[in-house]
């Protein structure tokens, strides 16, 4: 295995930077961005959980269940289809738990990271054991092999779900409130999402490894699968006492002189949270303090290439700062509920999450 040397897009030797791949021909930037995973923490009446022992990498080693996101698919929607591949059942989503960065354990020259996204889950039917898993097994936190769990975020999100599971009655646990309404995020979703049945969109002509062609995401020369994720974006909506909302009109990288929220662009290993953080401070130049978590959305991705992105976006309030413009922003303004200029809002996922947050 080698790092990515060559544009996907043109096939020329690329330059493998720490943040991207850089084409000098053809201009293209392949960027490094955490590749969104979902996993099912799937619990019992007793308070046990259901972990498989893989039979595919980390072989042997015991992890939750789950994978990646498909291109173009919202996490609970990319969930369902994981666990009913994994298991062969249906599951009941709750609430979500903290999104984590991992390492991506199966191509680590790409340099690439994993933001996991997990929810507390219950199944609705009887599971099997299918060609992931050797076996399947529901553990008590005592009981938890946690030497062979598959990763240290997998330990982390246990940790989190036996904490909150102690926190709640000594009742039969029950599915918590959802943090964020999954059912309506799945329903406003854009674009027509991929389906795992459809043929794969193909964005890419060549393998970045070897640069031969890639045939639906496979090398014909190296045998690399070239899997294509959607990049993950995090935003914020930012409320002040009079329940006015903060939109900057956009001075640099696309949709010049429309609104938006402020927000952008995941760096590799890096949280959702910790790119609102960033970025505020970048554009607008104030300390954010998030609130919750709002939604996720899917928008197709309207530059170079192609592809889909996932927006998350979250709610809260100036922690410290006034805001102002910076060479991202050009104009930095409070709107009421009424006054905001929703056929100048620059993107539809922006919308989606003003809109949440008046919703009730
Ligand atoms: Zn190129
Ligand atoms: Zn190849």
């Amino acid at each position: 295995m080698s790092r990515y040397r060559f544009c996907p897009k043109c096939g020329k030797r690329a330059d493998d930077k720490k943040d991207a791949l850089y084409c000098g021909k053809c201009g293209f930037i392949l960027y490094k961005n955490p590749i969104p995973a979902v996993l099912a923490v799937i619990y019992n009446d007793k308070g046990e959980v259901l972990l498989g022992k893989r039979s595919v990498e980390p072989v042997g080693k015991w992890a939750i269940i789950g994978g990646f996101l498909e291109a173009g698919e919202l996490p609970d929607v990319g969930l369902r289809q994981e666990v009913k591949e994994e298991l062969g059942a249906e599951i009941e989503i709750g609430e979500m738990l903290e999104m984590r960065i991992d390492n991506y354990v199966f191509d680590p020259e790409a340099g690439k990271s994993v933001l996991v996204i997990s929810y507390l889950s219950k199944l609705k039917n009887d599971f099997e054991t299918k060609d992931e898993n050797s076996e399947l097994k529901w553990f008590s936190e005592h009981a938890v092999p946690w030497n062979e769990i598959a990763s240290e975020v997998h330990k982390e999100i246990l940790k989190e779900f036996f904490e909150k599971l102690s926190r709640m009655s000594s009742r039969a646990p029950a599915i918590l409130p959802e943090r964020g309404d999954l059912t309506k995020t799945s329903k406003i979703a854009s674009p027509p999402m991929a389906t795992r049945n459809d043929k794969k969109e193909v964005f890419y002509k060549f393998c970045p490894k070897c640069g031969g062609d890639l045939d639906n995401l496979k090398c014909q020369n190296c045998g690399f699968v070239f899997y294509q994720n959607s990049r993950p974006t995090a935003g914020i909506v930012i409320l002040n006492d009079k329940n006015q909302v903060l939109l900057m009109k956009r001075a640099a990288d696309s949709r010049i002189g429309k609104w938006s929220l402020p927000g952008g662009f995941l760096e590799n290993f890096e949280t959702p949270e910790e790119a609102v953080l960033r970025e505020t401070k970048e554009e607008i130049d104030v300390e954010v303090q998030i609130e919750n978590f709002l939604l996720f959305s899917i928008s197709k991705y309207i530059y170079e290439g192609g592809g889909y992105v996932l927006p998350i976006h979250f709610r809260g309030r100036i922690k410290s700062g006034e805001p102002k413009p910076t060479k991202f922003a050009s104009e930095v303004r409070w709107f009421d509920r009424k006054d905001i200029p929703w056929d100048d809002i620059a993107f539809e996922s922006n919308k989606k999450a003003l809109k949440k947050v008046f919703e009730k």
